[in-house]
């Protein structure tokens, strides 16, 4: 049988989801000035055209973490208007020669695109070429043909490296399907398509701190694995939002809520040492209730519409440096007079299934929740 690790806790999910949708849609604080990315485009670029659906693609192979994706597109925007041959597909017709791929290098480089530049190179050729060779240069074909989301994640994912198929982009799973669709239908591109939001570390962040998709046990030290925990959110999207619209709002408040209030919230604050991959080191900054930090908090967590229901702290460094999110600890508040933060261990990990439903942190306070299985 599947090991049960997440669980949509359905009734506060549900609670969760409407809360965020309408104060998105009433631009309540603290969306009331929120601006989705990516809000603005190249001067030199026609929006509705061809080159919008194409700026997007590349755009993409920015949204993948370890990266602030809105001054990517910002940057991007910039090497569209001063290099549009590196999204003209035809550059990408032949093999791409040394001379070509080093001024992509540099150019890159010189304007603060230089993460991962070899590995974001080579898919920005490889899936330009295949939008060249099988797509008539026009990436919105793939989106006519496609049925619905499964069809398009089929045509996307299926086929990955082998260059002679029409199907299989590089760095394209779930998450960028739907990415690349809200961004999409945000700018008119295609017809509205039901699909789950881009499930990313801010959907994980939100959903877990306030316990919508809950792990088997909550405490610190839990983590929510990024692949196992993500059809999870999936789901969560597919039942309670019954519209594209109710999808595209939902996506935009968890997205807008975690990278701009969450990450100001004092308890996912880090220090981390010297980037060694995985191995590179988190720390808790200490927890200080001063005037400032206060006024902060009042305008964050404080302006929140889940507020009351978020109990725990989880910082993306964890995700960004070592692939995962994970408890850290309670949720600091003004009032509670929480000075420091302990780091867990990192050897203190969810403990895999516990079969008896009570056990489960806050059951108590939704009695009427039907949790299901839905990890494979
Ligand atoms: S209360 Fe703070 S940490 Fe929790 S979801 Fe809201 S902004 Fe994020």
């Amino acid at each position: 049988m599947a090991r049960v690790r997440y669980v949509i806790d359905h009734e506060r999910a549900e609670w969760v989801v409407r809360s965020l949708i309408d104060a998105w849609r009433r631009k309540l604080p603290p969306f009331d000035h929120a601006e989705p990315v990516p809000g603005r485009l190249p001067k030199t670029l026609e929006p509705g055209s061809v080159q919008h659906a194409i700026w997007l693609m590349v755009g993409l192979l920015y949204m993948r973490g370890r990266i602030d994706s809105a001054q990517a597109f910002l940057r991007l925007c910039k090497v569209f208007d001063e290099h549009p041959w590196m999204f003209d597909v035809q550059t990408f017709a032949g093999t791409l020669s040394e001379e070509v791929r080093l001024r992509m290098h540099e150019i890159l480089k010189e304007n603060g695109l230089g993460f991962n530049v070899r590995e974001t190179v080579r898919f920005w050729d490889f899936n330009l070429k295949k939008v060249n060779r099988f797509w008539e240069g026009n990436p919105l074909r793939i989106f006519g043909e496609a049925k619905d989301y499964a069809e398009l994640c089929r045509i996307f994912m299926i086929g990955k490296g082998d260059p002679d198929l029409s199907t299989g982009f590089m760095g394209l799973r779930e998450k960028m399907v739907s990415m690349y669709l809200y961004f999409l239908i945000n700018a008119k591109l295609v017809e509205p398509m039901m699909h789950p939001g881009p499930v990313d570390t801010h959907n994980i962040r939100v959903l877990a701190s306030t316990e919508a998709v809950k792990a088997v046990t909550m405490e610190p030290g839990t983590r929510y694995e990024f692949y196992q925990v993500s059809p999870v959110i999936r789901e969560v999207y597919r039942l309670y939002c019954t519209t594209v619209d109710d999808v595209l709002d939902f996506a935009n408040a968890l997205w807008y809520l975690s990278r701009d209030f969450c990450s100001r919230s004092q308890g996912n604050a880090s220090t981390t040492g010297g980037y060694r991959g995985r191995a590179t080191e988190v720390t808790a900054k200490r927890i200080s209730w001063t005037e400032s930090k206060t006024e902060i908090y009042h305008s964050t967590c404080g302006l929140c519409p889940v507020e009351s229901v978020c109990g725990w702290s989880l910082p993306s460094a964890r995700q960004y440096n070592q692939g995962f999110l994970e408890i850290r600890s309670a949720r600091p508040k003004p009032h509670a007079h929480q000075e420091t933060l302990l780091e867990v261990p990192r050897a203190i990990v969810s403990r895999g299934p516990k079969p008896v439903a009570s056990r489960w942190a806050g059951i108590e306070e939704f009695k009427h929740m039907h949790q299901e299985t839905l990890d494979k």
